[in-house]
């Protein structure tokens, strides 16, 4: 199976899935903040399907400074990756 191609995806999260306009990261889990957050979107060339898939996205996204993800699944595949400003975690509670 070919490996999945990450790429950055510079563009708003409703222009690569309708249904989740408006989804963003709302609290850090560690700290509480609630305001400031470093986002980032990865379009994936298609859907992981194990762990191994999960951890080499990972690897792609250590490049851009992060080393966790969410999928959003749909017509197209995005790994979301967001850090909070003030403590630095990535359990980032995201929602509408
Ligand atoms: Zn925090």
């Amino acid at each position: 199976m070919e490996p999945i191609k990450v790429t950055e995806f510079n563009g708003d999260i409703k222009d690569a899935c309708k249904d989740f306009e408006g989804f963003s990261p709302l609290a850090c889990m560690e700290c509480e903040n609630e305001d400031s957050f470093e986002t980032k979107l990865f379009l994936l060339s298609r859907e992981p399907r194990n762990e191994a898939e999960e951890n080499a996205i990972d690897s792609e996204l250590k490049k851009f400074g992060f080393s966790s993800h969410s999928i959003l699944g749909g017509k197209k595949c995005l790994a979301l990756a967001a850090k909070c400003s003030k403590c630095g975690s990535e359990e980032i509670f995201w929602d509408f």
